[in-house]
């Protein structure tokens, strides 16, 4: 099976134990770890999204974007045109940014499927817990940093897997939107493939890239 980030044979297997038995592939070449399917289906998908209790009153998730603003973007930008990509129902990062002076657009496929949005180029793109939900991750980066300006920031979060050995028993992979797993060396691949620099990782969640 072909990996959906750097198109090589994704030859390892993993398969989760019953009761929720899924099989993952891993690929050997990027370090992907990715659910050989079937992915969920739209409306579910959207289903799940409303479930997420992603608004400003929830001090603790307000809290967990405050603490990527202040890691991952603001040591390297502060102003100007920002994206944030797969802003969910309620698009809580995207005000964080706008009160700091950001010019903050907003896409996502189900809430703010603006495709306008997505033609114009941003000095900084934002997209938190998303990367992991995606299904053609080689595609959304090339589109992400098409609509990255020169020298601008990526900035993403996504819960890093702890390898092969340690999957079966990690709590990320059990929300069954969740369906791509990305480690340090996968984003090594990414920065190397796009032509981006790493400037920042926590080496679990949080990256930052600068385009060159
Ligand atoms: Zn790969």
């Amino acid at each position: 099976m072909k990996c959906p980030l750097c198109q090589a044979r994704a030859e390892g297997r993993i398969t989760t134990p019953p009761p929720d038995v899924k099989t993952y592939r891993h690929c050997g070449f990027c370090d992907l770890i990715f659910l050989e399917g079937p992915y969920p289906a739209r409306d579910e998908e959207h289903r799940r999204y409303l479930e997420h209790e992603n608004t400003p009153d929830n001090t603790g998730y307000v809290r967990m974007l405050e603490s990527f603003l202040k890691q991952a973007v603001l040591p390297y930008i502060n102003e100007g045109s920002a994206l944030d990509f797969g802003s969910g129902p309620g698009p809580v990062l995207a005000d964080l940014m706008a009160d700091i002076g950001f010019d903050v657009a907003i896409y996502d496929p189900f809430f703010a499927p603006c495709p306008d949005v997505m033609s114009q180029q941003y000095h900084l793109i934002t997209a938190t817990e998303v990367m992991e939900h995606v299904f053609y991750p080689c595609h959304v980066i090339a589109e992400l940093n098409h609509c990255l300006l020169s020298s601008g920031i990526l900035a993403l979060m996504t819960h890093f897997h702890p390898g092969v050995a340690e999957f079966i028993n990690w709590w990320y992979h059990r929300d069954p939107t969740h369906v791509m797993f990305y480690s340090l060396r996968t984003m090594n691949w990414i920065a190397c493939h796009f032509d981006l620099t790493m400037l920042k990782t926590d080496k679990q969640k949080i990256i930052t890239f600068r385009k060159n």
